[in-house]
């Protein structure tokens, strides 16, 4: 349906009135100006007043193919007028069964079983939910923390929030008591001046092991990272991190839940990271986004078969994982997400992503020459830019608010969308970004930061 410029105002309405949105501002709800953003094309996207804009974020870091693939709109139309909807309790279907297969293909070690969920929130739960199955059927019921880290984000359900570690979501929400505990930030920025990456990683594997001495190893079910802390703001943890920390998780009998929601199809130029990237096989990966490109919500809950062989046959007691949602592994997202692999291998993504990051990095790196700019870091086709414009203040909560709105903000009018949080900008473009478009979308940033410093400037908010 083509909309009129002026039918925008009706439904400008209709969305401040009708449509609450995620993480909405109850101070201002009701009376957003969010852009509208209509259509979209490859790398872009375009708004309602027809300004064509670089998606940064590739919508919600996870459309990994761009966008206007008529392929996988194809294919979703052809299932949805073939088998719409199969009920997974009752019944099989060759769709997800294969996707269960291919994605099985492309885990580490043998995390061959895939319980398909409708998010990444969703595969958090079900992990968390499978980990205490087990540890009842095992006969060890108060085997259940789950060790977690500030500025984690596992999702928006109960239990997934439980786990989250952003200390600016938990205000107002509550999470399940006595479950979670949470170790310190793991980002090398935050470390103490004269203090060296080395004894940064010690300190924050330490952190981990004291933990689980302290609540006791026969009450720790598991430790659930991403593997780069992403809505957090990109933490990068120092080399060896995740290797270190699994060695600790198997000494005391704990299972290692890695996090790839975000990190998983190709962001980092690998299928998933945790074995290609970090070195890591965990016991369990939870993953969304990237494996259907963002066409149709999807995700996946992958869980190893030494953990299945332990509660299954004789072990299992009769016991049923009483786990599971109406669109497990829904016909017409498993199509998407079958497609989606296709197109990933045919075009060689993972390929292109690897040969296209170093660029990606070093003008992200160069940003840092900026003087508002305390910190960059990232890696594949993810970045963070971490702006510092009280540079005395130790809390960067403390920091002008407005940064990353105001660095958005200018590179919007020049062409660009940013994820802003508080004073920092994330981005992870689709990954079929070229070069010259990732020069284009780093000359805008740099023009959106110096305009940024400008009006900080202006309002006596920075002097260099
Ligand atoms: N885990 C991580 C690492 C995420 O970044 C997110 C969302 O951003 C989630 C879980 C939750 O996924 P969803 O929003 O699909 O429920």
């Amino acid at each position: 349906m083509t909309l009129r410029n002026s039918d925008f105002d009706e439904i400008r309405v209709w969305d401040n009135e009708n449509f609450v949105h995620p993480w909405e501002g109850m101070e201002h709800i009701g009376q957003n100006e969010r852009t509208f953003t209509e259509t979209a094309d490859g790398i872009y996207v375009t708004t309602e007043a027809g300004k064509r804009l670089i998606d940064g974020p590739a919508g919600m870091w996870c459309v990994q193919i761009g966008y206007g693939n008529g392929e996988i709109a194809d294919a979703m139309a052809t299932q949805a007028r073939d088998m719409a909807y199969f009920s997974p309790f009752n019944n099989a279907n060759s769709v997800p069964a294969r996707l269960a297969h291919e994605i099985a293909k492309r885990t580490p070690g043998d995390l061959n079983h895939v319980f398909f969920t409708t998010g990444g929130s969703t595969a958090v739960d079900t992990a968390i939910r499978f980990v205490h199955f087990r540890n009842n059927i095992l006969g060890r019921p108060e085997k259940k923390i789950v060790i977690s880290r500030q500025k984690a984000y596992h999702g928006s359900t109960f239990l997934a929030a439980s786990v989250s570690g952003k200390e600016r979501d938990k205000g107002w929400l509550d999470q399940a008591q006595g479950m979670s505990y949470f170790l310190p930030n793991v980002n090398p920025y935050i470390r103490p001046e004269g203090m060296s990456l080395q004894a940064f990683l010690d300190e924050k594997v330490a952190d981990l092991e004291n933990a689980i001495l302290e609540i006791g190893a026969d009450k720790v079910a598991a430790f659930i990272a991403e593997p780069i802390l992403a809505s957090g703001g990109v933490i990068v943890p120092p080399k060896g991190y995740h290797k270190r920390c699994l060695d600790i998780c198997r000494k005391y009998d704990v299972l290692y839940i890695s996090d790839e929601v975000v990190t998983g199809w190709g962001r980092l130029g690998h299928w998933f990271a945790s074995e290609d990237v970090f070195d890591i096989v965990p016991d369990i990966i939870t993953t969304a986004k990237g494996l259907t490109s963002g066409y149709v919500p999807m995700g996946a809950c992958i869980i190893s078969d030494a953990l299945i062989d332990s509660v299954s046959g004789e072990k299992s007691q009769g016991a049923t994982f009483s786990n599971g949602y109406t669109y497990s592994g829904h016909p017409v997202s498993a199509i998407a997400a079958l497609k989606n692999i296709e197109i990933f291998e045919r075009e060689g993504i993972l390929e292109h992503v690897r040969e296209v990051s170093p660029l990606f990095q070093e003008r992200l790196t160069a940003l840092g020459d900026f003087p508002i700019v305390g910190d960059t870091r990232g890696m594949g086709l993810v970045g963070c830019v971490e702006c510092v414009v009280d540079s005395n203040s130790e809390d960067s909560l403390d920091l002008d608010k407005t940064v990353g709105a105001r660095i958005d903000h200018h590179c919007q009018e020049l062409g660009l969308i940013l994820r802003p949080i508080i004073n920092m900008c994330v981005f992870s473009p689709p990954l079929i970004i070229n070069v010259s478009q990732i020069n284009q979308m780093f000359d805008i940033m740099e023009k959106g930061i110096k305009l940024t410093t400008e009006d900080l400037a202006v309002k006596g908010l920075w002097s260099a």
